[in-house]
């Protein structure tokens, strides 16, 4: 990766880390040398991991990014988290993100934007967004300070960031990982994932953050398959489908041509290549930005002052105003618009109109996909409509922002396993991804096509 700027490769420049928790990597070192010593390694021994600061961590503070959350640390481990530690991961720190994970590129964070290590080869020295909402993750694995993080995804919150920093990122069937101890935006969509250098890796990170949680009433009661060990690159057999709704009005020429690549990978792999439709596709982003919101509104009623972080109490203010104050600091100019958007579509004078309807179309969606499975395997699209933007550049227009998202939405409305991989840069020398979206629990395909 010629365009990859080495000089921004220590770290802190980056702004990836809100916490950094190295007594945590060094011990999970310690014990992988024990482990070692005594002929137990486990899967994870010793590698040192960026976790989204979406997850619950025991004993360290855990911020979604927001003020609201200002001074909570949590007394118990997420899911995930503590699967990954059981494992033998360590922890190098708490990774940036979107507040609340709502964003696209990361700018919506109280704790400042997270830089891109990536550069245009333009001569210039824009500071370029390296996605959201996970893009301290993708900014931490892309500049190799982690060799894996994880990610939580909504609506492309791995796969638009992974695509932006030119790494590999799978958002699993909705279901495969537990949500326990992963502070929630959006609950039917909220699924986590890793991020990774390669395909390979997001195999291994899987394994160990999937499988069936008790804790979490959504979790698919699904054995995990060893995703890595059967990994495959040969596509023989396979049908891959191109949705022909996401050719969108105005697609620029290099995503054009990053998608034709992809097709031409996918039949030297041995794919078959087929055209298929999804004609509710145009109904995603304005579904996804309802259904979004709605549950975002319901979600984010907790913080209220007396349960989590931030108490904000005026002189002689009563319990009302105490609400008023501490949400009105707490929370970001985003995630009250969200929470604004939310309440309106689900009050009672517009329930049916927005949200019944959204729920209507959002099945229409999901039928799409199924009837497609008819004629494909796998289909295929680019991850994003545009390489990385620059910082500023979309964060005065949220229609701007949200549009971004036209590609990872409907997979995620559908709660299908979706991956973005890399495709090569673009005239800037900046990453595209490629996405490739499967059948329900159909990981393994999703990352045989990856690779
Ligand atoms: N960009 C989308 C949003 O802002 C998706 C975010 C996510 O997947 N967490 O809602």
């Amino acid at each position: 990766a010629e365009a990859f700027n080495a000089a921004v490769v220590s770290g802190r420049p980056l702004n990836a880390f809100l916490v950094e928790t190295p007594d945590h990597a060094l011990a999970a070192a310690d014990k992988a040398d024990a482990d070692r010593a005594s002929g137990d390694l486990k899967p994870l021994s010793g590698v040192p991991l960026g976790i989204k600061d979406l997850f619950c961590t025991a004993g360290y503070a855990t911020t979604a990014a927001s003020g609201i959350l200002d001074g909570f640390v949590p007394t118990y481990d997420s899911t995930i988290t503590s699967k990954l530690f059981g494992a033998g991961a360590g922890m190098l720190g708490k990774l940036n993100l979107d507040q609340f994970a709502m964003g696209s590129s990361n700018e919506t964070s109280a704790f400042g934007n997270v830089l891109s290590p990536w550069r245009r080869n333009d001569g210039g020295n824009a500071a370029l967004a390296p996605g959201g909402s996970s893009g301290g993750s993708s900014a931490a694995v892309a500049a190799r300070m982690a060799p894996g993080a994880t990610g939580t995804d909504t609506g492309g919150s791995i796969r638009q960031p992974a695509a932006f920093t030119g790494i590999s990122g799978i958002k699993p069937t909705y279901g495969r990982c537990s949500r326990y101890g992963v502070i929630a935006f959006a609950s039917s969509l909220d699924q986590a994932g890793p991020m990774a250098q390669t395909v390979r890796d997001c195999a291994i990170l899987l394994e160990t953050m999937a499988g069936f949680d008790p804790k979490d009433s959504t979790s698919l009661d699904e054995a995990v398959p060893a995703w890595e060990k059967s990994l495959s690159p040969d596509l023989k057999g396979k049908r891959i489908g191109i949705p022909k709704e996401y050719r969108v009005d105005g697609m620029p020429a290099e995503i054009e041509a990053l998608w034709q690549k992809g097709i031409d990978w996918a039949r030297d792999a041995g794919a078959e290549i087929v055209e298929v439709s999804l004609p509710h596709t145009r109904h995603a982003l304005p579904t996804y930005y309802i259904i979004a919101p709605a549950e975002a509104s319901s979600n984010l009623a907790r913080y209220d002052g007396v349960r989590y972080g931030l108490r904000d109490l005026p002189e002689g203010a009563n319990l009302q105003d105490m609400y008023a104050a501490t949400r009105a600091h707490g929370f970001g100019a985003e995630v009250k618009r969200r929470i604004m958007i939310g309440t309106y579509v689900l009050s009672a004078g517009f329930y049916d109109a927005y949200y019944t309807k959204a729920q209507r179309v959002r099945a229409l969606i999901a039928r799409d996909f199924e009837e497609a499975w008819g004629k494909c395997d796998l289909l295929l699209t680019p991850t994003a409509p545009s390489a990385a933007f620059a910082l500023g550049e979309k964060s005065a227009d949220p229609l701007a922002m949200y549009l971004n998202d036209v590609f990872t939405v409907p997979s995620s409305l559908a709660g299908l396993p979706a991956m973005s991989v890399p495709g090569g840069l673009d005239a800037q020398g900046l990453p595209l991804g490629l996405q490739i979206i499967g059948r329900p629990l159909d990981e393994q395909g999703v990352l045989d096509a990856g690779l």
